[in-house]
């Protein structure tokens, strides 16, 4: 059987930049959870989204619960949430005992829906912080996010794990609201094996982050605690394969970006497929290649027929409202997430994929519409 694709698997440098990080951590012994790559990884990394400080964390997870807890969410407090996303964004605001709500997505951007968010801010005037996330490397509509958040002065967190090397009107997507967080795991369009990057322009907030992130250890000879601790920080070795990743970040965005003119210019004249939304506002990293489907041939035919050639694609997230752990909480809009997830698939879009590779794909899927036509002209003559 030929070789199999994958949906996004980790692709280090051919240059091996990683590589050469990781030895300087181990010839000067730094192996712990601080030294040197951590500290350039942090500078480097901010640098680069343009922001004034970030931390440096075991992942990104971890990330969005430093962001909850710097932005003051505890027990009892609601934080709205977009809905369409991977459960790691909602689940650190259960860690902190605070409620989710949960926000639908819009037809315009797969991402919150501005609409909805403003009508959940009617109904819970007092919510604590919000959550966005750039989908797959597409970007949130910020302007009106942001508008809004500021105008009912509640805290914003971005969740752009999926948006590293995503530009909404030319500034990085993670750097609009109060903190952003990045995520360098393994189907990452970077990756460290695991890790995560809190951003922040609040010098004090990102102090304190670090400090709860090494266990709250005041300062004191022997071991002092006045607040909870965490074990939070991103490992000097890990951190050095993140440093020599983002010398490729370009690389693998620009990639991505020919995966998905790839299959927009062979699947996108078959009846009944959309691409994801790309505005014009919006420079996506094209992390994930997705479509979705109105016509005769199903998400699951498709999944199938790609297993079949060893090929891994799945379906667009499921929305955290629909899911059994999250379903009591409230949820504020009119369903399109549901539709989205219902109808969506995500292609694979790994960084290594040859040409070759990509034929194989769009030959699998448009294969279907073949049998499909096929099926029509049968029935036309048998009259069934
Ligand atoms: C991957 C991901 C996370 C979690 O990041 P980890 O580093 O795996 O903890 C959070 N949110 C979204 C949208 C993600 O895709």
């Amino acid at each position: 059987m030929a070789d199999r694709i994958f949906l996004s698997s980790p692709h280090m440098s051919d240059e091996g930049y990683e590589i050469k990080y990781v030895f300087e951590a181990f010839d000067t012994n730094w192996i712990a959870p601080l030294g040197e790559n951590v500290n350039q990884f942090e500078k480097e990394l901010a640098a680069k989204v343009g922001t004034k400080y970030a931390a440096a964390l075991t992942s990104g997870t971890g990330a969005i619960h430093m962001a909850l807890k710097a932005a003051g969410v505890g027990e009892g407090d609601i934080v709205f949430c977009q809905s369409l996303t991977f459960s790691a964004t909602a689940n650190p605001i259960i860690y902190q005992n605070a409620i989710p709500v949960f926000i639908d997505s819009d037809y315009e951007t797969w991402n919150m829906c501005p609409k909805a968010l403003e009508e959940a801010f009617g109904k819970y005037p007092n919510v604590k912080a919000v959550i966005v996330v750039h989908l797959y490397g597409l970007s949130a509509d910020m302007d009106k996010i942001v508008e809004l958040c500021k105008k009912h002065n509640v805290v914003l967190i971005e969740d752009a794990a999926e948006s590293l090397g995503t530009y909404y009107k030319g500034q990085h997507t993670g750097t609009f609201g109060d903190y952003g967080i990045f995520s360098f795991n393994g189907n990452k369009i970077i990756t460290t094996s695991g890790g995560g990057m809190l951003v922040s322009d609040n010098s004090e907030r990102i102090a304190k982050v670090r400090f709860w992130a090494t266990q709250s250890r005041d300062q004191a000879r022997h071991y002092q605690h006045s607040e909870l601790g965490f074990n939070y920080r991103m490992s000097n070795v890990v951190a050095g394969i993140g440093r020599g990743q983002l010398k490729v970040l370009d690389q693998r965005v620009a990639k991505k970006n020919y995966i998905y003119e790839f299959y927009k210019r062979e699947l996108g004249e078959l009846e009944g497929v959309d691409f994801m939304p790309t505005n014009k506002w919006n420079k996506p990293n094209y992390w994930l290649s997705s479509i979705t489907l109105n016509g005769k041939v199903r998400p699951l035919e498709i999944m199938e027929a790609l297993e079949k050639e060893n090929i891994e694609s799945r379906p667009i997230w499921k929305p955290m409202h629909m899911q059994p752990f999250f379903e009591k909480y409230d949820f504020i809009g009119t369903g399109v997430s549901e539709e989205l997830f219902e109808n969506g698939i995500c292609l694979p879009s790994d960084t290594k994929m040859t040409d070759d590779d990509l034929e194989r794909v769009v030959k699998t899927i448009k294969g279907l519409w073949v049998e499909e036509w096929k099926d029509q002209k049968v029935a036309s003559i048998t009259g069934s």
